[in-house]
């Protein structure tokens, strides 16, 4: 029988997963001492919305990103942020922060209880548009990764953008399967937001 810390030895160095591309991004901080690491928040993003199969969301969150590229990055200009993994089209599995680190995907956060979810969340982009649908080559990858977090952290939690920073953010949205994830997962409903929010 395999020990639960051989496995997760098995798919992580660290807090970098051993099967993503990793591509270290300069945006993050250690996390408060103590933090209890038991949510995942799932994002959407392209760059510019809608465009898929470029390198623009590599490139921002690592700083290297072309504000004159496009009239869209005019409006983010400046911006700096990251998220743990990204998840592209076709399934594809990119991380840019050591999960034992604070990424900055959330932003002014609220979720089970607690403030600033950056803290002590892992954050996931998938490479999509708000209220699109994702593909199934994503939902794969999403559900391999999940399941991987959950070996090396204690996840008791897992919610969209949409549901940590209410009326601010709508990402993933409603093209997003959450009964999908939960069947691939087999994770006890209550790990997953309510399908309605008020
Ligand atoms: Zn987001």
């Amino acid at each position: 029988m395999t020990r639960p810390e051989a496995a997760a030895g098995h798919l992580w160095d660290g807090g970098w997963y051993r099967f993503a591309r990793h591509e270290p991004s300069p945006n993050f901080r250690p996390r408060p001492a103590g933090a209890d690491i038991d949510l995942i928040v799932v994002h959407s993003i392209s760059l510019p919305p809608g465009l898929y199969g470029g390198p623009e969301v590599q490139e921002l969150f690592c700083n290297r990103l072309d504000w004159e590229a496009h009239p869209y990055f005019k409006s983010i200009e400046g911006l700096q942020v990251s998220a743990h993994f990204y998840v592209r089209r076709d399934g594809q599995l990119w991380q840019f922060v050591d999960c034992d680190h604070r990424a900055w995907h959330a932003g002014r956060s609220h979720y089970r209880g607690r403030d600033e979810c950056n803290d002590d969340s892992v954050g996931i982009e998938l490479e999509g548009i708000e209220h699109g649908h994702f593909e199934p080559a994503q939902y794969e990858t999403l559900a391999g990764l999940c399941a991987a977090i959950a070996q090396r952290y204690p996840v008791r939690h897992i919610a969209g953008h949409e549901h940590v920073a209410p009326g601010r953010k709508q990402d993933p949205g409603s093209g997003f399967d959450w009964a999908r994830l939960q069947r691939c997962l087999g994770w006890p409903v209550e790990f997953f937001p309510r399908p309605t929010q008020p």
